[in-house]
C-alpha cells in the first residue's frame, strides 16, 4: 500500500531527518489506521453476537421448537438479556464516539461527592443484595468539594460498582471516600472477586478488551465501561488506577482535585 514506501535514509545529513520523520509519521498513520478497522471489527462482532442470538431463539419459539413451559421461559429471558445488553452496547458507543471527538457536554459545578457516591451505592445495592454481596460505605467527613459534573461523576462510580458485583461471586464490595493530601480526595471501589491477571491490567481500559472474551459473556458487559469510565475521570481533571490480584480482588482508586485551594469560583 500507500504507506509501505518507505523513503530511504542515507547519511547523517538533513535529508536524512527528514526521511526518518516522515517514516516515523507513516508508521503512525500505519498504526492508526490498523485500530481504526480493529475498532470496526469488534464493533459489528460485539453487535452481531447478540443478535444472533435474538434471530434464533425467536425463531425457535415463533416455531414452537421447545418441549416445556421452563424452556420457553428460558428462552425468552436470554431474549430479554440479549435485546438489553444491544440497548446498552448501542448507548456505550453512542457515549465513546462523542467523547471521543470532543463532543460531551459536561455540567461542572462544586460538587459534594459524599453524597454522590452515598447516591451511586443506594443504586447498585438491590442488584448486589441479590448476589448476596453486602456494599460496605465508608466517608470522611467534611471533605473539600470537587469540580465536576455530579451526574457523570455518578455514572462512573455506578460503572465500577457494577463491575465489582459482576465480578465478585462471595465475600464483600467495599466503597470509601477520603482525602489524599490538601487537595485531593480519593474514591475506591474495592472487591473480593476473581481478580484480573497482572498481564492483563495495562489494557482493560481499552475499548473492548476483556479478559477472557468468553468468560466475559457470561458476566454480561459490553467491554465498554472502562473506557467510558477513564474518559469521564479525564474529563474531570481526575485519574484512575487499578490494583489486582487474580483470585484475590480488585481495586480501583480515583482520585480528583478539589477546591481547598480556597479558590471556589474559578478552578
Ligand atoms: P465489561 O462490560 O466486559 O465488564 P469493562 O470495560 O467494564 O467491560 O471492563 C473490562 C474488563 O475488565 C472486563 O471484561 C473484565 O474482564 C475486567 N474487569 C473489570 N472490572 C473488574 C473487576 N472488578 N474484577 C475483575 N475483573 C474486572
Amino acid at each position: 500500500g500507500d504507506l509501505d514506501t518507505r523513503v530511504k535514509v542515507t547519511s547523517g545529513d538533513e535529508m536524512s531527518y527528514l526521511a526518518r520523520a516522515i517514516n516515523d509519521l507513516a508508521q503512525d498513520l500505519k498504526r492508526y489506521r490498523d485500530t481504526r478497522s480493529e475498532f470496526f471489527a469488534n464493533i459489528s462482532h460485539e453487535l452481531r453476537t447478540p443478535v444472533t442470538y435474538l434471530e434464533g431463539y425467536a425463531k425457535v419459539l415463533k416455531e414452537g421448537l421447545y418441549h416445556t413451559e421452563e424452556e420457553k421461559e428460558q428462552y425468552l429471558e436470554i431474549i430479554d438479556q440479549e435485546s438489553k445488553r444491544l440497548t446498552r452496547l448501542i448507548y456505550d458507543l453512542f457515549e465513546l464516539s462523542k467523547m471521543e471527538e470532543g463532543k460531551v457536554i459536561l455540567n461542572f459545578e462544586w460538587i459534594d461527592l459524599a453524597e454522590i457516591v452515598e447516591n451511586s451505592v443506594q443504586k447498585t445495592s438491590l442488584k448486589a443484595k441479590q448476589k448476596g454481596l453486602r456494599i460496605q460505605l465508608n466517608i470522611q467527613d467534611d471533605l473539600p468539594l470537587v469540580w465536576g459534573d455530579g451526574l457523570r461523576m455518578e455514572q462512573i462510580l455506578i460503572n465500577l460498582i457494577d463491575n465489582a458485583i459482576r465480578y465478585t461471586e462471595q465475600g464483600e464490595i467495599s466503597v470509601q471516600l477520603q482525602g489524599v493530601d490538601r487537595d485531593q480526595v480519593m474514591v475506591s471501589v474495592e472487591d473480593t472477586g476473581i481478580g484480573i491477571p497482572k498481564t492483563e491490567l495495562p489494557f482493560i481500559f481499552e475499548r473492548f478488551y476483556r479478559v477472557e472474551k468468553s468468560r466475559s459473556r457470561q458476566y454480561g458487559g459490553t467491554g465498554l465501561g472502562l473506557a467510558i469510565v477513564k474518559k469521564l475521570v479525564e474529563l474531570q481533571g481526575g485519574s484512575i488506577e487499578v490494583f489486582s490480584q487474580l483470585g484475590k480482588g480488585t481495586r480501583f482508586e480515583i482520585k480528583f482535585p478539589t477546591s481547598s485551594n480556597g479558590k471556589e469560583s474559578t478552578p
